[in-house]
């Protein structure tokens, strides 16, 4: 990852890694920024009214905050603001504002979470931080330096540390998001922004330890993202575009829509997740297959976790290469398929039990066989986020 002093320096783009290749979209970005904010020197002003803590065993994702947010405002004019951590608070928007007419914004998740040690971890944070910079380029908006928002976040972590849930279940949802706040109608480079960090607990994705499946919806009249486009980014505007076909996946009976690609129905990804196939492949081996990043799938930090790990364990083939509808209809018919899982954030791994395709239901055999292999990612992911693995993945937060 380059430093911000080189993205000064040089015009360019070299913090994109996926889908940017020619990096057209990032002329001008790099030399609009004038110094970095710094962690160093955030301000602090803490609540008078504390809230009560929810138990998060009975929350519903993202209906709750805690009692501060992080701030930090940009503009043309005077650069990067100094940074403020203070109550949670509504914030005013000028009702021309380009991020509610235009979408330009942007957004990421993680969470941090409390060890068996008691100690605050975040997993792999900085890879977040690098995808959001260069979600950050893609949107037109003024670069930052990852390493000092990186710490801003630690900090507010640490102001909010009793809102961690004391669970091995529950954690902290972290939802940085960074908009324009151009005061005017003209679509174009944002002269005022701003990043935003909001935390929110979170309980039990799979409550009682219940591994349960997902039906997927596969149909290819809608797509969540095109080469060219923005889906190797995290963006508001790639969730808006996908709730509708949700909604008729929903109506399908399904629970998700398996995102299909292309003339040849390549499969891309799950509802908001990363897709793993577990299979024995056309020559016989063992392998476990995701889609590459060729700019229509989102760069997951569990995606390259699985990947990191898989590749580690040395058991079976680890390959990012495109799978089709027709691979996985031929591998159904000749009992290949052995899993098939989503993987982001809120999950970590998701399992999937069928997949609903031209008025035929599909039965994937993940529950069958195991699913082992999710099972042990899962396990593997979770440990090291629980501090019950030592690992550099674990990134502890303050001091106790
Ligand atoms: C966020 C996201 C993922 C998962 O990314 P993680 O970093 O693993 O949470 C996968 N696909 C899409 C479309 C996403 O927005």
């Amino acid at each position: 990852m380059a430093s911000l002093e080189q993205q000064q320096r040089a015009p360019g783009h070299q913090n994109c890694k996926n889908g940017c290749e020619n990096g057209a979209h990032c002329d001008g970005a790099n030399d609009r920024i004038q110094g970095a904010f710094k962690a160093s020197e955030i301000t602090i002003e803490l609540t008078t009214s504390p809230k009560e803590k929810p138990d998060p065993s009975t929350l519903v994702f993202g209906t709750a905050f805690t009692d501060h947010m992080f701030m930090v405002e940009w503009s043309v004019a005077k650069g990067w603001e100094k940074p403020t951590i203070k109550p949670f608070q509504n914030i005013p928007i000028h009702p021309a504002c380009s991020a509610l007419h235009y979408a330009i914004q942007l957004f990421e998740g993680l969470k941090a979470y409390r060890g068996v040690d008691g100690k605050i971890r975040l997993f792999r944070p900085q890879m977040n931080m690098d995808r959001m910079l260069r979600s950050a380029i893609r949107m037109t908006l003024p670069p930052f330096d990852q390493k000092e928002l990186l710490e801003c976040i630690k900090k507010l972590i640490d102001v909010e540390r009793e809102w961690v849930p004391k669970s091995t279940d529950a954690s902290l949802y972290i939802r940085p998001m960074f908009i324009s706040m151009e005061p005017s109608l003209g679509v174009k480079r944002p002269s005022k922004a701003a990043i935003f960090v909001i935390l929110s607990p979170v309980g039990a994705y799979f409550p009682s330890g219940a591994f349960n499946p997902v039906s997927l919806w596969a149909n290819p009249k809608y797509v969540r993202a095109w080469k060219g486009g923005t889906g190797d980014s995290k963006l508001g505007g790639n969730y808006g575009n996908a709730l509708f076909a949700q909604y008729e996946a929903q109506d399908a009976g399904c629970q998700q829509v398996l995102w299909l690609y292309g003339e040849d129905e390549q499969i891309t990804e799950v509802g908001t997740m990363n897709l793993f196939l577990y299979w024995t492949n056309e020559t016989g081996e063992l392998e476990l297959v995701t889609p590459p990043l060729d700019g229509i799938i989102l760069p997951g930090v569990t995606r390259r976790s699985i990947l990191d790990l898989a590749t580690k364990w040395g058991e079976f083939k680890v390959t990012e290469r495109y799978i089709t509808m027709n691979d996985l209809l031929t591998a159904l018919k000749e009992n290949r398929v052995k899993e098939m899982f989503g993987a982001g954030t809120a999950c970590v791994v998701c399992p999937v039990g069928a997949v609903q395709y031209k008025g035929e239901n599909l039965h994937i055999p993940t529950m069958e066989n195991g699913p082992k292999v999710a099972a042990r990612l899962l396990k593997e992911m979770v440990d090291i986020q629980y501090g019950r693995t030592e690992n550099s993945w674990g990134v502890v937060v303050g001091s106790s």
